[in-house]
């Protein structure tokens, strides 16, 4: 099986070479892998953020493994070769339009959270966010009003489809945890919320056995801080669930901890950490690897039909935490490269 190894800028290829590390460790000879520049790497390489043979790659594989896009030296690039754009354009390209997010507290790291230990230990969950649409994908523009001041626009839609297809993820996900979905919209105020809401009640007659509730995404915001032991599923939009997911993060201690998949109707997927290129620690062997670790772990289990050794890996992160092993993001002074190490001595 052919693995697209994408490490892209700031710390995506520290983190990415342990994920590879602990991958060789587990899965020895049965995967093989070809790297290819993305991102800034991308666009110094080739011109471009996402270089047609790195687009080529990562449609001839079987799974994309990405690290993080993301260089201010770029911050003066017109949008479309800025390296955020890599993303966008890989998962147009693929068809990659559900995005899983899991966050769940290790219980050794109830004292990184963000919340109170007693409050961070319920969080158990999962956001499927949609990721092809929404208002990152609509017209976008500039324009000058009738009193000639500058105006922003982006317009929010989606057509019912789109709102059926990452309904219906979201409902097999609650199938294989614990039968509760949970979809945040905000149907008070929008549209192409209320077309969200009335398609998900739609879909849901094909899943009598979860139970379905909704909730209007600012006390969405709230609940997650309040009480995040409710939530088993999360479904929802684009922009709500680029917010929403960094939010679930803080609770679940480190955004260092934690991964993503992001899935085609046929679950071939593109697998990365939640944080970025992070570079105000790049190179400084500080970034932790542990989320990008755990998404090749997702990988495996998602895209490649390796749940055991998807396990392996997962109970391997866990082990290595409870040793003490703490990288400056969970307050201690581990290395990159020590955490992966520490992973590979409890495989
Ligand atoms: P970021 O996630 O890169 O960093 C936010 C903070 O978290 C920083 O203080 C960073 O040091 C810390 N951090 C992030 N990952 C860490 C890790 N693995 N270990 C330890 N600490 C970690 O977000 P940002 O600073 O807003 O963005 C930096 C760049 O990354 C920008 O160019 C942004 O556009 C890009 N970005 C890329 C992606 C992606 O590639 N998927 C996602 C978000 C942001």
């Amino acid at each position: 099986m052919l693995i697209a190894l994408l490490p892209g800028d700031g710390i995506g290829p520290e983190v990415t070479a342990e994920a590879r590390r602990v991958l060789d460790a587990v899965c020895g000879t049965a995967l093989s892998y070809e790297e290819a520049p993305v991102g800034a790497a991308g666009y110094r390489a080739e011109g471009h953020p996402l270089p047609p043979a790195t687009l080529d790659l990562a449609k001839r594989a079987d799974a994309v493994l990405f690290g993080a896009v993301g260089d201010p030296s770029c911050d003066h690039l017109e949008r479309a070769l800025r390296p955020e754009q890599a993303i966008l354009g890989l998962r147009k390209e693929l068809a990659l339009f559900a995005n899983l997010r899991p966050a769940k507290l290790f219980p050794e790291l109830a004292d990184a959270s963000a919340l109170r230990p007693e409050v961070a230990r319920s969080i158990d969950l999962v956001i499927v966010r949609e990721t092809n649409g929404d208002v990152y994908f609509g017209e976008k523009g500039m324009r000058t009003t009738p009193a000639g001041r500058r105006q922003g626009y982006d317009i929010m839609s989606y057509d019912e489809d789109e709102v059926a297809r990452i309904a219906r993820v979201g409902f097999e996900t609650a199938k294989a945890r614990r039968g509760r979905l949970c979809s945040v919209d905000k149907a008070n105020v929008l549209e192409t919320s209320q077309l969200w809401r009335d398609v998900v009640i739609e879909v849901a007659r094909d899943y009598p056995e979860i139970e379905l509730s909704h909730m209007y995404v600012d006390n969405a915001a709230m609940q997650l801080v309040r009480n995040p032991g409710q939530f088993d599923v999360i479904v929802t939009g684009n922009l709500f669930g680029d917010i929403l997911s960094d939010q679930a993060s803080m609770c679940a201690g480190s955004i260092g901890m934690l991964p993503s998949a992001t899935l085609d109707v046929n679950k071939k997927g593109l697998y990365e950490p939640i944080h970025g290129s992070a570079p105000d620690i790049a190179g400084q062997g500080k970034a932790n690897p542990l989320a990008t670790i755990l998404s090749a772990a997702m990988m495996l289990r998602y895209s490649l039909g390796k749940p055991a050794e998807a396990d392996r890996i997962e109970a391997a992160v866990a082990a290595a935490l409870a040793a003490g092993h703490r990288t400056a993001d969970l307050g201690g002074t581990t290395t990159t490269s020590q955490m992966g190490d520490a992973v590979l001595a409890a495989l």
